[in-house]
């Protein structure tokens, strides 16, 4: 079977090969490893315990504080080459 995410990838299950929390992972039926799929950000969008949220929220977040901390930081550089002329 194809990998779902639309890679390309030709995938299959094996009883075997299990995450450890025990569900079982695709196999890619060339190199007969776990499929590192290039397509897939579930485990992105999924709620991660310790943040509370998903990763792409955590990202969307920290960038939203950058963005703000920029503009004070911006602000205060401004006041003070003000300063130093006036
Ligand atoms: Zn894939």
């Amino acid at each position: 079977m194809i990998c779902r995410n639309g890679c390309g990838a030709e995938i299959t299950w094996d009883p075997k090969q299990k995450s450890a929390s025990g569900k079982s992972i695709p196999i890619d039926a060339v190199t007969n490893k776990p499929h590192q799929c290039p397509n897939s950000d579930f485990a992105m969008k999924k709620k991660t315990p310790e943040l509370g949220h998903s990763v792409i929220d955590e990202v969307i977040e920290i960038k939203q504080e950058l963005r703000e901390l920029k503009k004070i930081v911006e602000e205060r550089l401004t006041k003070l080459e003000m300063s130093r002329w006036s």
